[in-house]
């Protein structure tokens, strides 16, 4: 009888293990079993990406103008659905000279999904990111930056890259809540080939919007210029 127990506990605690094991890596910013995913590239230019994550909303008009007063040119990972209701947007960010990546179709966490779900989420966006003109690779960023074995699986058979990022000023409330901090953070943080989240697609994110300035000013004094995705990754050595 205590030998039965004993079993059941070595297997619930091996269960607890995997599981554990497995939250852990379907979050990780820098492995996962297959393809190729990447935090930041390695090169010593003082080169960086921007990435803004969603959308695109109604906001995208006001961005684009912040970043052509700026003269940066910057990658939108965008949800299909979101596209698909914004088509103009989407049409007007890549004639400003903007990046598309693909955040999926439905923004929904990409683990315990099956392949063919996954697999409709990838294509349909794809798809509409061809339909408002963007040519190139269409890099990939799962939603809440989580996959497990079934995404990375299928991303490379699509041969996509997943793409991360090094720099999440919004991932701490304090600096979040105030641009100037953001700012800051991300100055004091920043590497050769870095690559920063923010999401400003919406008005809770006006902060975010904000530090855009700052961010830009500060870094190319300090010798920065900002590249796209695709040019970022050009640039690795
Ligand atoms: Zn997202």
């Amino acid at each position: 009888m205590k030998r039965v127990l004993f079993k059941k506990l070595i297997i619930v605690m091996a269960i607890a293990l995997i599981l554990t094991i497995g939250l852990r890596i379907s979050s990780s910013r820098s492995f996962q079993f297959y393809g190729n995913i990447l935090q930041k590239v390695e090169t010593q230019d003082k080169v960086v990406a921007l990435t803004f994550d969603d959308g695109p909303t109604e906001l995208t008009s006001e961005i684009i103008k912040i970043l052509a007063e700026l003269d940066v040119n910057a990658t939108f990972f965008v949800t299909g659905k979101e596209l698909e209701d914004n088509l103009g947007a989407g049409i007007n960010l890549v004639e400003a000279g903007h990046e598309l990546g693909s955040h999926s179709y439905s923004h929904q966490r990409m683990i315990f999904k099956s392949p063919a779900f996954i697999k409709n989420e990838i294509e349909k966006t794809d798809q509409l990111i061809r339909q408002v003109g963007h040519q190139g690779e269409i890099h990939f960023r799962p939603p809440y930056g989580k996959k497990l074995v079934i995404l990375p699986y299928i991303l490379r058979d699509y041969d996509k890259k997943t793409i991360m990022w090094d720099l999440e000023p919004e991932s701490y409330p304090e600096i979040a809540s105030d641009r100037k901090k953001i700012v800051e953070y991300v100055t004091e943080n920043v590497k050769p080939g870095s690559i920063i989240l923010l999401h400003i697609m919406y008005e809770s994110r006006s902060e975010s919007l904000n530090s855009l300035v700052g961010i830009v000013e500060t870094l190319r004094e300090k010798g920065y210029s900002f590249l796209t995705l695709s040019q970022l990754l050009k640039t690795n050595n």
